[in-house]
C-alpha cells in the first residue's frame, strides 16, 4: 500500500458515512449537479481561509487573490468580496475579475506575452499592468498615448534570489518573468518621465513553499530589494506586491505552512523597513493557499476489475479534469493526493486499490495502490485539494469527454 496525503480539515460525514461538503451531502450535490464528475468548492472554507490569513498577517497588508488558481466565476465573485485585490494573468481573467464586481483599480495584470489588445483592455479598464519587459513597457506607453489615457503601470522585478524550497521557481537567474532587478530603476524613471501613473513594484519569487522560514526570508529580501530600487529611482513606490509562494500540504509527510509564523516575521520586516518605503502599501498575492483545500473533485466508479491481483477502480473522471492529482502537473515523482470513498467517508480501510480515470493512457491514475474501504460500481471517489489548478489547469479536450461540472456551495 502507498500512503496518500492527509485529508484537509473541515470535512466530515453524516452517520451513514456520506461526506458533506459546504454543509451539503455528496449524494444531494451530485443530484443537484445532474452528473459526475463534479468539482465542489466550499464557500465557508474559503472565507475561513481568508479570515485566518488576515488574522495572521500584519494589519496593513493587502491580500490579493491570484485568479489563475481557480477562475470559476462564482468563486472569483465570492473571493472578490473577501480580498483586497485580484491578480490576473490574461485578458480573459481580467474580464472575469471585472465581472466579479471588484473595481478595476483593485485588479493587477501580470504575465509574460501580453498582446496589444490585452494591454489595451487593461488600460481602458484602468487596471494596473505589471510590466514584464522593457518592450512591453514601450507598447503599453504607445497604446496609452494613442488612447489618450494615463496608464497605471507597475514593474515586475526578476529578483536575483529564489524562494527556497519552492515547488516552482519563478525568480533568480535568467527568467521569462519580470525585468532583471538591475535594469528596473532606469525603466521606472522612463515610465514616470513619460507621464505614466507608476503604481509600484511586483516581486514574485516562487510558489508552493511549506517552509515558513524560507518564505519569511524571501519576503525580507523582497522588501530590501524594493527599498534599494526605490532609492535608485528616487521615488516612493505606491504599492509593493511581495508575491506569494504559500504552499499547501498535498502529500504524505507534508507539514502545513505555519502562516502565523510568516505573518509575525513579516510584521517585523515591515516595521524595520527603510524610510523610503514608509508611505508604501504592501500586498501579497496568493492562489493555491487560499482556494486549494476548499475544493473536492467527485468522480463515480464505472468499473471495478482485477489485473494480476491488483484491484482497479475505474472512474468517470481523470486527468483531463484533475491533472495535478495524476502527478503530471509540475511534479517529478508521482505521489497520492488525499483520496476517499465519498459515500464511505470515515470507514476503515479494507483493501488496496488503484483508482484510475477513463482516459486511455497509463498516465491517468488518480490514486496509486491506496488503502480505501471496499468500493464498487456506482460509489463515488472524492479527491481532495482540488480547489486550485484543477478544472482550468487540466487538458479538458483530451479524449473528448465532457468537461467537469463546477459548483460553489454555501455562498
Ligand atoms: C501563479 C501566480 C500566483 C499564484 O501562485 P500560487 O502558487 O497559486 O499562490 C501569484 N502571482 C503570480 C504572478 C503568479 O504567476
Amino acid at each position: 500500500m502507498k500512503p496518500a496525503g492527509a485529508i484537509p480539515l473541515g470535512y466530515a460525514a453524516d452517520d451513514d458515512f456520506m461526506l458533506r461538503i459546504g454543509g451539503e451531502r455528496v449524494d444531494a450535490l451530485i443530484a443537484a449537479a445532474g452528473d459526475t464528475p463534479l468539482f465542489v468548492y466550499d464557500a465557508a472554507l474559503l472565507a475561513a481561509r481568508v479570515a485566518r490569513l488576515r488574522a495572521a498577517m500584519p494589519g496593513q497588508l493587502a491580500i490579493h487573490y491570484a485568479v489563475k488558481a481557480n477562475p470559476y466565476p462564482p468563486l472569483v465573485a465570492w473571493m472578490a468580496a473577501l480580498v483586497d485585490g485580484l491578480d490576473v494573468a490574461s485578458a480573459g481573467e481580467l474580464h472575469r475579475a471585472l465581472d466579479s464586481g471588484i473595481g478595476a483599480g483593485r485588479i493587477s495584470f501580470a504575465g509574460p506575452g501580453k498582446r496589444d489588445r490585452e494591454l489595451e483592455a487593461a488600460i481602458v479598464a484602468g487596471t494596473t499592468l505589471n510590466l514584464e519587459s522593457a518592450g512591453e513597457a514601450d507598447r503599453a506607453l504607445m497604446i496609452a498615448d494613442r488612447l489618450g489615457r494615463v496608464p497605471r503601470l507597475a514593474v515586475r522585478v526578476n529578483p536575483d534570489f529564489d524562494l527556497r524550497g519552492s515547488g516552482m521557481r519563478m525568480g533568480g537567474g535568467a527568467k521569462p518573468f519580470g525585468i532583471d532587478a538591475a535594469e528596473v530603476p532606469a525603466l521606472i524613471r522612463r515610465l514616470i518621465a513619460a507621464g505614466a501613473d507608476w503604481q509600484g513594484l511586483h516581486i514574485f519569487a516562487g510558489s508552493q513553499a511549506l517552509d515558513a522560514a524560507a518564505i519569511a526570508e524571501t519576503q525580507a529580501a523582497t522588501v530590501a530589494l524594493a527599498a534599494s530600487i526605490a532609492e535608485a529611482v528616487g521615488a516612493v513606490p505606491p504599492l509593493v506586491n511581495l508575491g506569494g509562494g504559500f504552499g499547501i500540504a498535498y502529500f504524505p509527510g507534508d507539514v502545513p505552512l505555519a502562516v502565523e509564523q510568516v505573518g509575525a516575521a513579516l510584521g517585523e520586516t515591515l516595521a524595520a523597513r527603510a524610510p523610503i518605503l514608509a508611505e508604501s502599501a504592501f500586498a501579497i498575492e496568493l492562489g493555491r493557499w487560499l482556494v486549494g483545500e476548499a475544493g473536492v473533485y467527485l468522480t463515480r466508479i464505472v468499473d471495478r476489475k482485477t489485473s494480476h491481483g491488483q484491484v482497479f477502480l475505474v472512474t468517470d473522471g481523470g486527468l483531463h479534469h484533475q491533472l495535478a492529482a495524476s502527478g503530471n502537473f509540475g511534479t517529478v515523482v508521482r505521489r497520492n493526493y488525499p483520496i476517499a470513498v465519498a459515500n464511505r467517508f470515515g470507514r476503515a480501510v479494507e483493501e488496496e486499490v488503484s483508482v484510475v480515470g477513463c482516459l486511455c493512457t497509463p498516465l491517468d491514475r488518480l490514486g496509486d495502490q491506496v488503502g480505501l474501504p471496499r468500493a464498487d460500481v456506482g460509489d463515488v471517489v472524492a479527491l481532495f485539494m482540488a480547489g486550485a489548478y484543477g478544472a482550468s489547469a487540466s487538458p479538458a479536450a483530451f479524449l473528448g469527454h465532457p468537461p467537469a461540472i463546477e459548483m460553489l456551495v454555501g455562498a
